[in-house]
């Protein structure tokens, strides 16, 4: 927590034993000499203020100054809400400021960029072995063709607006505590537009900005990634008062394939072999995302081998060339056996390594437990 805090009697420069009386004087000179729309050009006052009001808003409630005094700021003040509630102080205090301009330098509206808007695209493996364009469908807001997003009825155009002369900004002055205030705020007859439409667009009711369902064409790159992020500049949401439109993000996942996994630009195959044709050594055929290929076995292959066709897997986004396709060799132990088959398979286990049978079935025991 906010350990490192300074004691709110110290901001407020006051003893701790200050009474109410002492404790709003001291607030309330502070207050004045610290208010950020007097300082604009100390940025630290903002701070300050911040940090006195937090002081008085703890101090100047009796329940609240208690707690205060027994477990300082331990006793869970400030913080994140500590902000929060000081305009709302200072202006029970000072009487309201009503569209104050705002002490983070909220700034009049001007044009805005548009909302980006996010599009989540399955593609299949072969579709980002291959690349190529997409169509998606979304909708989202465009600016009013009828009236190019002024809001104002075709032919007519949107007028200056009287009551702010077009600033968008209205100043108020108000008599508080601390004298005579001038603030600026949106004005509130055009919003900060700055104009107002007399007569409004019959196609956006004013607003400028319709919503539109659109077909999208997105480019895949050959050999795109899961979980890539494509940018559609300006494919997004209609910008705000002649702003630009924000941009569209087609968020690229790829369904699970059949018969391959993907490493990077390799893909992962798994060949069931018969055993003894992975003892004897064979050709075969295997898939790959563009037809067979013909791959070698050779004699003795051991379960779980992984061999690699080069340049058989996907194509290397941006780059030359492709990836391995790596078939991995799952040999097949077979289940049930013919009679035919027990016979010769037992035949070959006779055959097979005279040299373990010599030293029979203890000796393999304790092969296996690692004894000597
Ligand atoms: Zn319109
Ligand atoms: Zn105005």
């Amino acid at each position: 927590m906010a350990t490192d805090k300074r004691d709110y009697y110290e901001v407020l420069g006051v003893e701790r034993g200050a009474s109410a009386e002492e404790l709003k004087r001291a607030y309330r000179k502070l207050a004045r000499r610290y208010h950020p729309d007097f300082n604009k050009e100390d940025p630290l006052a903002e701070e300050k203020f911040k940090a006195i009001n937090e002081a008085y808003e703890v101090l100047s409630d009796p329940q609240k100054r208690e707690r205060y005094d027994r477990f300082g700021h331990d006793g869970g003040f400030g913080g994140e809400g500590g902000f929060g509630g000081f305009e709302s102080i200072f202006e029970d205090f000072f009487g309201g400021f009503g569209g104050f301009g705002g002490f983070g330098g909220r700034r009049p509206p001007g044009p805005e960029q548009g909302q980006h808007l996010r599009y989540d695209l399955e593609i299949t493996l072969e579709d980002a072995f291959n690349g190529g364009a997409k169509k998606i469908r979304l909708s989202r807001s465009e600016s009013c063709p009828d009236c190019e997003g002024s809001g104002a009825r075709p032919g007519t155009k949107p007028e200056r607006c009287p009551a702010c002369g077009g600033s968008g900004q209205q100043q108020v002055t108000r008599d508080t505590l601390l004298g005579r205030m001038v603030s600026v705020q949106t004005c509130l007859h055009c919003s900060g537009k700055g104009t107002v439409v007399k007569e409004p667009c019959p196609n956006c009711r004013g607003q400028g900005r319709v919503v539109r369902e659109r077909t999208i064409e997105v480019r895949i790159p050959p050999g795109i990634a899961h979980g890539t992020r494509l940018r559609v500049q300006g494919g997004g949401e209609a910008g705000v008062r002649g702003g630009p439109p924000g941009d569209l993000f087609v968020v690229v996942s790829l369904r699970r394939h059949k018969l391959f996994q993907r490493d990077k630009d390799d893909l992962l195959f798994e060949l069931p072999l018969q055993m003894a044709l992975a003892a004897l050594g064979t050709e075969v055929e295997v898939p790959t995302l563009d037809g067979m290929a013909a791959m070698k076995v050779p004699e003795g292959t051991q379960p779980g081998t992984v061999f690699r066709l080069r340049g058989k897997g996907m194509p290397r986004l941006y780059g030359r060339g492709r990836g391995d396709l790596r078939v991995k060799i799952n040999v097949l132990v077979p289940k049930r056996l013919t009679a035919r088959e027990k016979e010769l398979l037992a035949e070959l286990a006779q055959l097979e390594a005279p040299e373990e049978k010599e030293k029979g079935f203890i000796g393999r025991m304790k092969d296996a437990f690692g004894g000597r």
